[in-house]
């Protein structure tokens, strides 16, 4: 395998970079590419989620800044590059009905204006593959359902030299995936190695509600070496996390030994996806001289394109 290609990761909030995909990034940082985190928002509506912390009043006084020194420690602990697109929280609505999204959000912010922030930082990296959710968010929450829209509008939107001129020359990434780590088949896993390990499984009711149609992986990378780093990298969102709650039930060695992959959903390719691929930047030139030639040529046809309309 080559060494330097980039791989450019998109997220809603701080935090889930470190729970969607984080020992994959972690494994080819080892490896000799360049990996970028960019946070569509600054976390900003989040709530204090870790009972030990929830009354700390220097933490309340300035979450956002302590979000901020948060994305720092876990980015160190990842080894990753990271950038802020500047756009607002929108919070997770919560009632019957919901009320209204924040005025400034960035789930209100019109299209345009946040397509054009992350071509500008497509151009200027220049990953030849490109992370985000899928249609439906892979969670409900309104910035994670605008990551997706936000990004893909974006990747095809960074390859057309007409669109945004002024953000930068046109760069085409080469493959497009969505995280699909959070998979009935691997939370059944979990549920099963624990109870035939005699423990409580936290799983049982949300096994029992799961409402969410399984997704077709088609990239399982393994990456369970990495999992001490991305376990790492997700307590340093102390604020964020419960290191007592359920993300941390499931021993690191069962894990290891019971799902030791990260798994990814092809959307959209420029190169044929292979059958039980494993490997992100697989398909693309080895050299990556030739695989920036590609992305910037101007010639190139979609052959992988598994993209679809939002379930109501
Ligand atoms: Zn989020």
């Amino acid at each position: 395998m080559s060494d330097r290609l980039r791989l450019m990761c998109v997220h809603a909030h701080p935090d889930d970079e470190s729970s969607k995909g984080a020992a994959t990034m972690a494994r080819y940082v080892d490896e000799g590419h360049e990996v970028l985190v960019v946070s569509c928002t600054g976390g900003e509506r989040g709530e204090v989620l870790n009972p030990r912390l929830k009354n700390d009043v220097h933490i309340l006084r300035d979450l956002v800044q302590v979000r901020r020194d948060e994305m720092a420690a876990a980015r160190a602990v990842l080894g990753v590059q990271h950038t802020w697109l500047g756009f607002v929280d929108s919070g997770l609505p919560e009632g019957d009905p919901p009320p209204p999204l924040p005025e400034g959000c960035f789930a209100l912010e019109p299209l345009a204006v946040t397509t054009e922030a992350l071509v500008r930082e497509i151009r200027r990296f220049r990953p030849h593959v490109v992370t985000t959710y899928d249609e439906n968010g892979g969670y409900p929450h309104p910035d994670h359902i605008m990551c997706h829209d936000v990004s893909m509008a974006a990747v095809v939107a960074a390859g057309d030299p007409q669109a945004f001129p002024h953000a930068g020359p046109a760069w085409q990434p080469l493959k497009v995936y969505y995280n699909q780590t959070f998979s009935r088949a691997r939370i059944e896993a979990f549920h099963e190695a624990l109870t035939a390990l005699g423990e409580e499984s936290p799983y049982h009711e949300w096994l029992e509600n799961w409402s969410r149609p399984d997704r077709t992986v088609t990239t399982r990378v393994e990456c369970s070496a990495w999992f001490e780093r991305r376990d790492a990298a997700l307590l340093a969102h102390a604020t964020q996390i419960d290191p007592d709650g359920t993300w941390f039930r499931v021993p690191r060695a069962v894990q290891q030994e019971v799902w030791p992959t990260e798994d990814f959903e092809a959307a959209l390719s420029f190169v044929p996806i292979a059958e039980g691929e494993d490997d992100l930047f697989a398909g693309l030139p080895t050299d990556v001289a030739a695989a920036d030639a590609l992305a910037t040529g101007g010639s190139l046809t979609i052959v992988h394109d598994t993209r679809t309309e939002r379930t109501p």
